[in-house]
């Protein structure tokens, strides 16, 4: 059978659709490109915003539109929205993430979609995932229990749940194989990740040990987990741990983020960073940060703007709230008016930019190691730094793909890098 996946939001969601795309292929399908004609469609689908739990139905209704013959959705929508909304959407199959297969009657289970079932319900570690560059993703853990006001993820995802240390290197052990040489350790919040008494440290030490992989990379870490320990470790690593943290702050504001239910204040925030920097000076610092919370006044952005323009971020993904039904902040008072929620969010995209520029300029003049991905055919690679700048080098040749290299930094452009092999 021809099968296309196509997935929508975080890197979870794209872990987990490289792993049902290698159980796929394994399974003898033909993976397609998302667009391209096929048998069945997967739409591994994204709940995080109203208007984004709205695209997933357009999407189902233009792919029925297009001709494809069976919709599975699978994912944040596929685990919350009413059944018979879906169906009559024009989605055949829905697989939620505890496994369950509900279709619309008459249809009957294929062993597709139980692959699909075990795969999203993490019941079936044997086959390893399949992506489409140098890097791939590790599902880690699944769920959140934090119940930020804003977050509609615990009821997508459920509580937290580790998957087994065994497994995870199991599966990275394959990756390696199969010649990835990079992986990115994900999970709805990584840092909670645990087994007995061992912490997610104990897992990235043992995944950086993993023979044929060069680096490792790991998705946010949410401020109040395991920051010092994990800056600890980045520190004595090396090369094998990449230089990058992404916290999610998403506001400066002592009493914003009160509202938000988050755990930490804007100094607890700032003493991480600064921990941080303080370990590792050349890190590739990241954020989120949401604008026009509801109660947010002029002031309480200007905290967050202070705060942001006191570090050196090189990764700012700035989001104006908005409202997802079911959540405690959609019925919030102190409503900020939409318009106010954009401009601000434009002031911290500008911000970002400038930043994320002046980073990559402190680059040049000194040497940096990438991960070379593709070359093309005028000897030009590219590939991304520890710090997660992405970097273009000359004169290289094909089999430098997958390979480490460093590189002397001969200049910036549009917060990228030039530079040449040494
Ligand atoms: S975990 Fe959150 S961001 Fe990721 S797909 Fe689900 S709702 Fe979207």
């Amino acid at each position: 059978m021809k099968i296309g996946i196509k997935v929508m939001g975080c890197r979870l969601n794209r872990a987990e659709a490289g792993a049902l795309s290698g159980a796929l292929e394994y399974e003898g399908h033909e993976m397609v490109a998302p667009n391209a004609p096929c048998d069945i469609l997967v739409l591994h689908s994204c709940t995080i915003t109203a208007a984004a739990h709205s695209e997933a139905i357009r999407l189902v209704r233009s792919a029925k539109r297009k001709g494809v013959g069976h919709l599975v959705m699978s994912g944040c929508v596929a685990n919350l929205a009413e059944t018979e909304i879906l169906f009559d959407a024009g989605v055949d199959t829905i697989i939620k993430k505890d496994g369950e297969i509900v279709q619309k009657t008459g249809k009957k289970p294929e062993e597709i979609f139980q692959v699909i079932s075990r795969v999203i319900s993490d019941r079936d570690n044997t086959y390893l995932p399949s992506f489409a560059s140098t890097r791939a993703s590790v599902k880690v853990q699944d769920g959140c229990n934090f119940r930020c006001a804003y977050s509609i993820e615990p009821d997508a995802r459920g509580e937290p749940a580790s998957r087994a240390l065994n497994d995870i290197v199991y599966e990275v052990r394959g990756l390696a194989d199969k010649g990835y040489r990079e992986v990115v350790l994900t999970g709805v919040n990584v840092a909670c990740w645990s087994e007995g008494e061992k912490r997610f440290t104990d897992l990235i030490e043992a995944v950086i040990g993993i023979k044929g992989i060069a680096r490792v990379r790991l998705s946010s870490i949410e401020p109040g987990t395991a920051e010092r320990e994990i800056a600890d470790l980045m520190a004595v690593a090396g090369s094998a741990l990449c230089h990058t943290l992404h916290y999610p702050l998403q506001s400066g504001d002592a009493g914003v983020l009160k509202l938000m239910r988050r755990r930490y204040t804007p100094a607890d925030y700032a003493a991480a960073v600064e921990y941080a920097l303080s370990k590792i000076p050349r890190l590739g610092l990241g954020a989120d940060v949401i604008t026009g919370f509801p109660g947010e006044t002029e002031s309480a952005f200007n905290e967050t703007v202070k705060l942001i323009e006191r570090y050196p971020f090189s990764n700012l993904h700035i989001f104006p709230y908005s409202e997802r039904p079911g959540t405690p902040a959609a019925s919030m008072p102190d409503s900020v008016p939409v318009h106010v929620r954009r401009e601000r969010a434009r002031e911290l995209i500008a911000m970002g930019k400038r930043k994320k520029r002046d980073f990559a300029k402190s680059f040049v003049g000194s040497r940096a190691e990438v991960l070379v991905e593709r070359v093309d055919e005028s000897g030009v690679g590219r590939g991304w730094t520890s710090e997660y700048i992405e970097a273009y080098i000359k004169d290289l040749k094909n089999d430098t793909i997958g390979e480490l290299v460093t590189i002397n930094v001969n200049s910036e452009f549009e917060g990228k890098i030039r530079g040449s092999l040494i």
